[in-house]
């Protein structure tokens, strides 16, 4: 079985150098070694923990005027002269081997002038043991007892690493040891040399805490030296021979199947102790300063590798044995490097081919350097500049650190003496470029899939089986002289066999008897044992395919519980996701809540405020209210007052005309006396005038109306005439006012005057001449229009279709202030049985009975006068006129009659009839009122109360239209 694992130059199998994005700069430190004598002079001085400062010595400062100054480097961390080995290891070299354990590689290097210590640090004096025998004793008191057998573990030779089962390692090592000529002893290791003695001092031993017990471990270690670019095996068992010395062979750089470096042919030897590797170290040590020595070389100049390889591999799942599975074994390396010193050959006082070898040694320390740069630079600038590993051993060799992953750490070594000062400028600034390479870190290994704690319990349970066996009598031991004893006296004893006789024929026969029972006896026994050891044989072999059963059982039940695992961690991650997802809707509810909250008090004080404002506005509705009615208070005490003060001004002005007028009428009265005295008959003394009361001039004005006016209409008083002007221009329908008085203007007059304002076919659309106005205005205007007629008592009643227009026309005597009766239910009145006042003024035409209506229980006159009007209820006016047509034209004009509070009488207009003949072939639209269907009108009138006259209702409707 092999394994193929790391070489000398780690790198993960089939792992592109890109997998991993964790990357880690190189570790630098800096170690400052105390000075030989306290009369050096001091260039390096420690400043803190990270940082050194190098002052340039006096001589030099002197050469140069000067020029070099204080120059500080700094670095992960500085250890100053006082630092034990302790402290360094712990720092520096702990974290690798913890890693090494955990199957992780990491490299570790020395790099200063020669005498700054490199090797003190790596290698250690005796009780100062340095970073690699701390490191080796950390190792294996992490593993000890987890140690695999020796050669269950084989390296073969391309770098990779065999398995192999414990009876074959068994084997291959009683094999060895047999080809041995001294077998290692006790004994060899108290031949140990002295200087390697008590490197650590056993209370400085430490053991990493985590190392996997579930595993079975094994270590080798190879020692090479790189001198002149060659590569020397120090391990290497080569025949010496002290007369001639042979020249060691050097070794070659290949690459494994996985493109890791590594020393092809190079020994690797297994140990099992801390001691045992101190040992090969030892050994390689030693061949090493021989070498040196023989070959007249320069060991300064040159670099050692000592490699650590940790081979683990996991124990099956009884806890028993290795599991014999190449793809579990794991192997990591720890690089621990002593570089050559890395001054310039000028500073050595190297000669000839040694210089020349000088030469090269520098020059691997010069790729060193260069490599780093380019790596830098890469890193740094993204550029993809090839690193030149392959020019020398020593970078081509950790090509895989740098290009792979691992934990690269690297001691600066520093000697503070002035002498080195130029070199460990150099040194520095070397160390300071190499902190910025990065590394990849290397990854975590997968954990296997058998449960954890298997060696434990396997421990366990031998511990158990030893115990219970003790309590059962013990283990069957063969060796047991007691029980053979036992098992000698149960067979047949053996008669006495010497032969003193030699014609003894007695004896013989006896004892080849008794030997052939014992024979019988050995053959049952054999038999027996046969049998049983069949049967025990056969009873393993069950036991072994129940266990197998066992085994495949928990397999299986291993693999569910993975897969459980598998559902428990998506269905975790899942939990996870809906916790994350339910804290953010949380969160967002949270927001809402809050918005919800803002907005609900946004809604309450808007509706305070609504509220508010409603009540404002119902207060100030109520205030308005409260205003107009006091206003129309206010308007209606205005109009009284007004009303009044009119009436009072209409009196006083009245008082103030008759009172002329009386003085005339006393100036014409003299001048008749003085013209009847002039003519002979003696002038009556005229009588004292008499200043007009309100009340005496309201008699006077009934005395006076009861004489004819010499001027019917102009000569009447002027307040009279006023008030007619007034009414024209405000009433379209000026009450004629017909009255037994003759100073008074007839009807037919003040319907003449009327209608020469207000012509009777001024508008198309007249055609009742009554109305014709008020047909075209509306309601408002109608209604404004009898206003006047309203003030005097009439009513009017427009939201009533079926009460007419009513016009009044005071006929009181002499009084036209005093308000007329009201008239009431018109209708009922002109239901029939009613008396007529047949009012025909005798300008009239007498047509007979066409276009006459027959009015039956009438009165007839010829002038309205009062004994009729008072024994009548209702008034008719015949109006003739001509027409526009030239047809004559007659006019009822209907009205009630009404008693006056002063005793006279008033008639109240109430209706116009108009009659009119019209030629049939003219088509009109008043001839269908008029000729064509005159007869049917006038006998209808016959009947009918004039008021539902057909153009006045028709003039009605229409003006209820709007
Ligand atoms: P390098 O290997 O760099 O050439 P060495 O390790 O051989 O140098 O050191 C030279 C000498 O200095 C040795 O004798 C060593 O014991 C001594 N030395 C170096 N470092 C220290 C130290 N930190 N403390 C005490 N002695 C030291
Ligand atoms: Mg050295």
């Amino acid at each position: 079985m092999l394994k193929t694992s790391k070489g000398k130059t780690p790198r993960r199998n089939g792992q592109k150098k890109a997998s991993n994005t964790e990357r880690d700069p190189v570790g630098v430190y800096c170690r400052i070694r105390p000075l030989i004598s306290e009369d050096e002079e001091c260039c390096v001085e420690m400043i803190s923990s990270t940082t050194i400062q190098l002052h340039a010595p006096d001589g030099l400062k002197a050469n140069r005027n000067g020029e070099y100054k204080e120059t500080q480097y700094s670095f992960k961390k500085v250890f100053g002269v006082n630092t034990t080995q302790m402290e360094l290891f712990e720092d520096v070299a702990k974290p690798l081997v913890d890693d090494l354990i955990h199957c992780k590689n990491g490299l570790l290097f020395t790099y200063g002038v020669t005498g700054s210590g490199k090797t003190y640090t790596m290698t250690g004096s005796p009780g100062e043991g340095g970073l690699l025998p701390r490191s080796l004793d950390m190792l294996f008191n992490s593993i000890g007892p987890f140690q695999a057998k020796r050669y269950v573990f084989k390296p073969d030779d391309k770098n990779g690493m065999e398995i192999q089962s414990q009876v074959d390692a068994l084997l291959e090592r009683q094999k060895r040891e047999s080809q041995q000529s001294v077998p290692k002893t006790p004994s060899s290791r108290q031949k140990a040399d002295p200087e390697f003695a008590d490197m650590i001092s056993p209370d400085e031993a430490c053991k990493s805490e985590s190392v996997d017990e579930d595993c079975c471990f094994s270590v080798f270690v190879s020692y090479i030296e790189i001198y002149n670019n060659y590569i020397y095996d120090l391990l290497e068992d080569a025949p010496f021979d002290p007369i001639r010395p042979k020249p060691p062979q050097s070794k070659v750089l290949r690459e494994d199947q996985n493109h890791n470096m590594y020393v092809a042919g190079c020994t690797e030897v297994e140990v099992k102790s801390t001691e045992e590797a101190f040992e090969v170290f030892w050994k390689g040590q030693k061949k090493r300063r021989i070498a040196n020595t023989q070959l007249n070389r320069e060991s300064s100049r040159s670099h050692s590798v000592f490699t650590v390889k940790l081979v683990q591999a996991p124990l099956d799942a009884d806890g028993d044995h290795i599991l014999q599975d190449k793809n579990q074994v794991n192997v990591s390396q720890l690089c621990l490097v002593d570089l050559a010193g890395s001054e310039r050959t000028s500073r050595t006082r190297a000669e000839g081919s040694r210089l020349r070898e000088a030469g090269n040694i520098n020059q691997s320390l010069m790729t060193l350097r260069t490599c780093m740069e380019v790596l830098r630079e890469n890193q740094m600038c993204g550029t993809n500049k090839m690193v030149p590993y392959r020019d020398s051993k020593v970078t081509h060799l950790f090509k895989n650190y740098f290009d792979g992953e691992g934990k690269v750490r690297m001691i600066v070594c520093v000697n503070p003496n002035a002498d080195d000062y130029e070199e460990s400028v150099l040194v520095m600034r070397f160390a300071e470029m190499t902190q910025e390479v990065e590394v990849a870190r290397p990854v975590d290994r997968p954990i296997y899939s058998l449960p954890a704690g298997r060696r434990h319990k396997n421990q366990a349970f031998k511990d158990e089986l030893s115990r219970r066996l003790a309590e059962r009598g013990g283990p069957v031991n063969a060796d047991d002289p007691g029980l053979l004893n036992q098992l000698l006296e149960s067979l047949p004893a053996l008669p006495p066999c010497e032969l003193v006789d030699p014609t003894d024929d007695q004896t013989l026969p006896r004892l080849i008897e008794v030997l052939e029972r014992r024979q019988h006896i050995r053959q049952m026994m054999k038999e027996q044992f046969n049998q049983t050891a069949n049967t025990l044989q056969s009873m393993l072999q069950q036991f072994n395919s129940q266990l197998g059963a066992k085994d495949t059982f928990l397999h299986d039940q291993q693999s569910k519980l993975n897969e459980k695992d598998k559902v428990i961690l998506n269905q975790r991650t899942e939990i996870e996701r809906l916790e994350k997802k339910s804290k953010t809707l949380e969160y967002k509810i949270d927001i809402l809540q809050k918005t919800t909250g803002m907005y609900e008090q946004d809604k309450r004080s808007l509706q305070q405020e609504l509220e508010s404002r409603e009540q404002r506005l119902q207060r100030e509705l109520a205030e308005r209210r409260r205003m107009e009615q006091r206003m129309q208070g206010v308007v209606t005490d205005t109009k009284l007052k007004w009303e009044k003060e009119c009436e009072r001004r209409v009196n006083a002005k009245q008082l103030e005309l008759q009172n002329k007028l009386w003085v005339k009428d006393e100036k014409l009265k003299q001048l008749k006396a003085i013209v009847t005295e002039s003519s002979g008959a003696p002038a009556e003394r005229p009588e004292k005038p008499e200043r007009p009361s309100r009340e005496r001039d309201r008699n006077h004005a009934q005395k006076r109306s009861a004489s004819p006016s010499p001027l019917p209409e102009s000569s009447q008083n002027p307040s009279h005439k006023n008030q007619a002007r007034h009414k024209a221009v405000q009433d379209p329908y000026p009450a004629p006012a017909p009255s037994t008085s003759s100073s008074f203007p007839s009807v037919a007059s003040c319907i003449s005057d009327w209608e020469q304002r207000n012509p009777l076919d001024s508008g198309s659309q007249s055609g009742i001449p009554g109305t014709p106005q008020c047909r075209s205005r509306t309601p408002a205007q109608c209604y404004s229009a009898s206003s006047v007629g309203r003030r005097r008592g009439q009513r009017w009643a427009p939201d009533t279709p079926a009460t007419p227009i009513v016009y009044g026309l005071d006929i009181e005597a002499g009084t036209r202030t005093a308000p007329p009766v009201r008239p009431m239910h018109r209708r009922s009145h002109s239901a029939g049985g009613e008396k007529w006042v047949d009012h025909k003024p005798p300008s009239n035409l007498d047509l007979d009975t066409v276009m006459q209506p027959i009015i039956p229980n009438s009165i007839k006159v010829s002038a309205p006068n009062e004994k009729a009007l008072s024994k009548c209820h209702k008034y008719v006016l015949r109006h003739q006129e001509l027409a526009s047509d030239g047809e004559i034209e007659t006019k009822l004009i209907k009205g009630n009659v009404f008693k006056t509070r002063g005793g006279g009488q008033a008639v109240q207009f109430t209706d116009i009839e108009t009659l009119k003949q019209e030629c049939p072939t003219a088509p009109s639209r008043k001839r269908r009122s008029g000729s064509a269907e005159g007869p049917a009108q006038i006998e209808d009138l016959e009947n009918k109360p004039p008021v539902m006259s057909s153009s006045s209702s028709h003039a009605y409707q229409k003006r209820r239209k709007p």
